[in-house]
């Protein structure tokens, strides 16, 4: 079996990868009610239920909430979700940068999402309405275009983890018009994996990381996570019996007191990773410290351009001072917003006295609110807490 397309061997057999094998069938009822059956034995067999296991990823949230999974899960199994939604955690100070450059005149090309997540005062949708140049793309290679067809300063507003930073450094290398430059809010998850297993509030006994971070970085960057903080790490698909697989093998560690780092990806992701977009990736980034927005101070959690790419930095070409936002009012109820606790596992949307009723996605108080990814609004689409 090659290594691209192995399969994942759940206790109902295997689930193939391989393309138009008959057993590509990831959506197979019979299959997640058995997965769901083993869940419930291995869970008897835990020593101290319930088991507290976090996913780490809005693609994975999208997909337990879309076909109720948490309804097949036993009460010795609480699945909780981390700081997986780049767009959450991006800093009010660095929205504030955006919008401050917007208002300078400059072009601001960003994802979608960004538009709604506010900054200490303003969002880049209420600078939209003042009059200020902000324009929806759906990559890199938008804004790019997007910088060849105007004269003027097009600044592409980079959120996301390695799954999105690691194109913003091949465009970067690709000698990009001298009019483009990236405001990087971009972020690197291992390290704030780190810092949620450490906070006593969060408990947790296990990881399913992310598979499509984990397509560029390979499995074996967990290994460190492993070894300093004794959990066991899965690295999970997106397909519903992906995510259950993945749940009993991680459920399977944690009633074993296993450390350790398993695939249950192997048709996606590697040891290694994807080496070319690693060696990009890191060419032109560096982690630094930063802050996630409502969680922590997280090292080597951020992505700053390298010095040698001081020129297509914009933070650096336009030295802007977003300082006279911190004198204006935002949102009151912000302080109310339990975005930060949600995102470390502490606390579930429906704890937020705001769900719902002050913070819904057509008028949104936090970020959780705000992306696709939140889980805020994967929650408020589907009335509530989503275990049918
Ligand atoms: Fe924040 Fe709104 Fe979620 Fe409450 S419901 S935690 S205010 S995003």
């Amino acid at each position: 079996m090659s290594e691209r397309n192995p399969p994942i061997d759940g206790p109902t057999g295997s689930i193939s990868g391989s393309e138009g094998d008959d057993e590509l069938r990831f959506r197979d009822p019979e299959k997640a009610d058995a997965l769901a059956d083993r869940l419930a034995e291995i869970g008897d067999e835990l020593d101290d239920p319930p088991a507290t296991v976090m996913h780490v990823c809005g693609s994975h949230e999208q997909s337990i909430a879309k076909f109720g999974l948490r309804s097949l899960l036993p009460d010795t199994v609480n699945l909780v979700m981390g700081p997986g939604c780049p767009v959450c955690v991006t800093n009010m100070p660095e929205v504030d940068e955006a919008v401050a450059l917007a208002e300078k005149g400059v072009t601001i090309a960003t994802y979608g999402d960004m538009l709604k997540v506010s900054g200490t005062a303003k969002s880049l949708d209420d600078v939209r309405s003042e009059g200020a140049d902000v324009r929806v793309v759906y990559g890199t290679q938008d804004a790019v275009e997007l910088a060849e067809d105007l004269d003027g300063e097009v600044v592409f507003f980079a959120t996301g983890f390695e799954t999105t930073a690691a194109p913003t450094a091949a465009v970067i290398r690709d000698d990009p018009p001298e009019n483009f430059s990236v405001l990087s809010a971009h972020k690197y998850i291992p390290p704030a994996m780190e810092i949620v297993a450490e906070m006593p509030d969060t408990e947790i006994d296990g990881y399913l990381a992310a598979g499509n971070a984990a397509i560029i970085t390979g499995h074996g960057i967990f290994d460190g996570l492993v070894d300093r903080h004794g959990l066991p790490v899965v690295v999970g698909g997106f397909e519903p019996l992906d995510i259950l697989a993945g749940l009993v093998k991680l459920v399977e560690h944690v009633r074993d007191g296993d450390q350790t780092v398993e695939n249950a990806y192997p048709r996606c992701v590697t040891r290694d990773g994807n080496r070319v977009a690693k060696e990009q990736l890191w060419d032109v980034f560096e982690a630094v410290g930063g802050e996630w927005r409502g969680i922590a101070h997280i090292p080597n959690a951020n992505l700053q351009l390298r010095d040698e790419y001081a020129e297509y930095d914009a933070s650096k070409r336009f030295d802007v001072d977003a300082s006279y936002l911190r004198e204006q009012s935002g949102s009151r109820l912000l302080h109310d917003c339990i975005c930060g606790d949600i995102m470390a596992g502490a606390a579930d949307p429906t704890d937020c006295r705001l769900f719902g009723e002050a913070c819904t996605p057509a008028d949104p108080v936090g970020a959780c609110m705000v992306s696709s990814e939140g889980t805020c609004k994967i929650w408020h689409e589907y009335g509530g807490r989503p275990d049918l």
